[in-house]
């Protein structure tokens, strides 16, 4: 077949890189399907490397942990400019607990998609008082694929998009699960009254 321009221009065409958020409230499973997606690239013998923010110490220090106690190894970095670091050989980059790094995030996920790898970002759509939790609306908008993951209403069981803080504490980030959180519907939440 004759080389056309088409075939010039297309047949150098490096690996396109994308970039996958996992997004909803507490308990919704956000880190069950980010465990899911991890394990599979594992399995088919994809490099991947695995990283969450220093403040999360809830249940392991070298694991990302789910509430239904699903694990997979994983490094722990106190900055988003630190994934860049550990992940030059990986194909498929997995980040849990993104609404903890600050907006640097957006640009290192960027760069990873930019070098042609696969970035599977996890993390708090809203935080306790129901507003959007930066970095994620910005990661949300330059994402090729999202998944809103909802938990069930403890109050009434619907389907659930909010993290109701059960305890009395106005920082908005509190690090807790079941005895400080529950997963709520829209009707059960209640904004707290600080
Ligand atoms: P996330 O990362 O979104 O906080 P996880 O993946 O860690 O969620 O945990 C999901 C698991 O949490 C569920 O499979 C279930 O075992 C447990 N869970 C606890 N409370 C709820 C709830 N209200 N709705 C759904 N799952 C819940
Ligand atoms: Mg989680
Ligand atoms: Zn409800």
């Amino acid at each position: 077949m004759p080389e056309t321009e088409f075939h010039k221009r297309n047949h150098v065409r490096k690996e396109v890189g994308q970039i996958e958020v996992i997004c909803g409230s507490m308990f919704s499973g956000k880190t069950e399907e980010l465990i899911r997606r991890l394990r599979r690239a594992q399995i088919a013998k994809q490099k991947v490397a695995i990283f969450k923010p220093r403040i999360d110490k809830r249940y392991s220090e070298n694991d990302i942990v789910s509430h239904s106690e699903q694990k997979i190894p994983c490094t722990v970095v106190d900055t988003a400019t630190e994934i860049i670091l550990f992940s030059s050989n990986a194909d498929v980059i997995g980040i849990d607990e993104a609404q903890f790094f600050d907006n640097n995030l957006v640009e290192v996920v960027e760069k990873l998609a930019a070098q042609g790898k696969r970035v599977l970002v996890a993390g708090l759509d809203t935080d306790y008082r129901a507003i959007p939790f930066e970095p994620m609306p910005q990661l949300l908008a330059i994402a090729e694929y999202i998944t809103k993951t909802l938990a069930v209403c403890m109050k009434c069981g619907a389907p659930a998009n909010r993290t109701q803080r059960i305890t009395h504490d106005s920082s908005r980030v509190v690090v807790g699960g079941e005895e400080a959180y529950e997963a709520r519907c829209r009707n059960c939440y209640e904004p707290p009254g600080d």
